[in-house]
């Protein structure tokens, strides 16, 4: 991509309006706008980045077994009323009237259509397991929009449901989502860890939140401190074996949100324990029947008997998920991206623009890397090179290439590390050769 051509309007300023410092960066970056309360338009930058942690998401539901459809946004009002959730949820959801007078709902979440879905297509004992997903726009009319996509009112939600005929394989389920978000946060640059939750309005009796640590957390959490440094499940994990052991270690240490706080359990470990501010970025609930005795959800069980699903729900949500990465990884000088989540994976700048030597081999380099498949953002601007400088620290890309007409006579360019800030002088193959492995 070329900058001259891109839309991505950064601000020099920090804009009033935003209180923390994902919301300021994600404004300056120029990668989103708000539209309404509470309510952004994407631009192509921060889509970019969106779509690239969506995709981390989907791929650990995947390998966790889990099957991805697509639910709507508007819903039926009288799933909710079968639920008993229509007037439970309160003035948080939206409710739109069509033109004959149907009540629909914008989805705050979807437990009555997944569980409408499940009742009709799930006839038998021998379809249960399954665990089903989805990405999706959510919404909630928040009292208090705030902190840019952190508290929005739209906003894009992974949503996944497991449907299981007994309580042990509903903890099964929940073992596997528990194992699945290890794995998205720690691949989206972020430690996330699980803390024991209330259930809120989704009920059920057991639950974990999972909590990146930042100072500008609305949650208040305390954790043992063991848990910033426990090991990740790698990508080989049989999500068929007993997960059991693995959810024990991870649960064995304290860790708990404010409504869960246990003094006793906190005295015990005394000095280990870290009490901190934290950003919920999913989490996941077992709820057992609450949904199947009132919607009538059961499959044939063996014995030819109906058995009513146990069910979980596990949410992440993946734009707040983007400003959390942000609050976690950023500098005076911008965001730092990690590689995975990265909107390019290079910001290539021409420090002399308009000279022959330089503008021959930015573009050289461009079109190899972009033919290698890196993804290159180019600044080939007619700007001077502090505000080229200042724009690539700001968006964040892992690495930079400053390509001058001074530093091509003498046969190199500048290979920058926007997290070390570490730079070291490379000629034009080696650079290519570096960024293309
Ligand atoms: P919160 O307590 O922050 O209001 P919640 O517990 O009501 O969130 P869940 O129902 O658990 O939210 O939804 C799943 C995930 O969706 C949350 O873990 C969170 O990451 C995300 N999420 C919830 N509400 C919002 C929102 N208003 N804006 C952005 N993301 C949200
Ligand atoms: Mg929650």
């Amino acid at each position: 991509m070329r900058l001259s051509t891109y839309l991505m309007p950064t601000l020099k300023e920090n804009p009033l309006e935003a209180q923390i410092v994902s919301h300021r960066l994600m404004l300056r970056a120029g990668m989103i706008r708000q539209s309404a309360a509470g309510i952004y338009t994407w631009l192509p930058l921060g889509y970019r980045v969106l779509r690239k942690i969506e995709q981390i998401v989907r791929e650990e539901q995947d390998r966790a077994g889990a099957q991805e459809l697509l639910m709507p946004t508007l819903q039926n009002s009288e799933l909710w009323k079968q639920s008993g959730r229509y007037d439970a949820y309160g003035p948080e959801m939206l409710r739109i009237t069509d033109r004959h007078d149907r009540v629909l709902v914008y989805g705050p979440t979807a437990e009555e259509v997944i569980n409408d879905i499940a009742r009709n297509e799930l006839k038998s004992y021998k379809e249960t397991p399954k665990i089903l997903y989805n990405i999706q726009w959510k919404f909630r009319d928040e009292v208090r929009p705030r902190f840019g996509v952190m508290r929005g009112r739209e906003f894009l939600m992974k949503d996944a449901y497991s449907f299981d005929l007994t309580y042990e394989g509903a903890k099964h389920s929940y073992n596997k989502m528990f194992v699945a978000y290890l794995r998205t946060f720690a691949r989206c640059g972020v430690h996330a860890i699980p803390m024991k939750a209330s259930t809120g309005p989704i009920g059920g009796d057991l639950s974990h939140e999972f909590i990146v640590l930042a100072e500008t957390g609305e949650e208040q959490v305390y954790c043992h401190k063991d848990y910033l440094n426990m090991e990740i499940p790698n990508e080989d994990i049989d999500y068929n074996s007993d997960l059991e052991p693995l959810y024990q270690k991870w649960t064995s240490l304290y860790a708990a949100t404010e409504e869960k706080f246990d003094k006793e359990e906190a005295d015990k470990i005394g000095d280990n324990l870290i009490s901190a501010r934290g950003i919920e970025v999913g989490q996941v609930f077992y709820y057992g029947k609450k949904y199947s005795i009132p919607m009538n959800v059961s499959v044939m069980g063996e014995d030819g008997k109906p058995v009513y699903i146990e069910g979980g729900c596990y949410g992440i949500g993946v734009s707040r998920l983007m400003g959390a990465i942000i609050e976690a990884c950023h500098d005076d000088n911008g965001i730092i991206w990690p590689e995975s989540v990265a909107p390019f994976k290079v910001g290539l700048i021409n420090l002399t623009t308009g000279k022959e030597i330089s503008d021959k081999a930015c573009e050289d380099m461009y079109s190899k890397l972009v033919k290698a498949g890196v993804e290159v953002l180019y600044d080939d601007r007619n700007e001077r090179a502090g505000v080229k400088f200042s724009t690539m620290d700001l968006i964040g890309l892992p690495w930079q290439v400053l390509v001058g007409a001074r530093g091509l006579e003498k046969g190199v360019v500048e290979i920058k590390n926007r997290k070390t800030g570490e730079k070291k002088e490379v000629s034009v193959e080696e650079a290519i050769n570096f960024l293309t492995k």
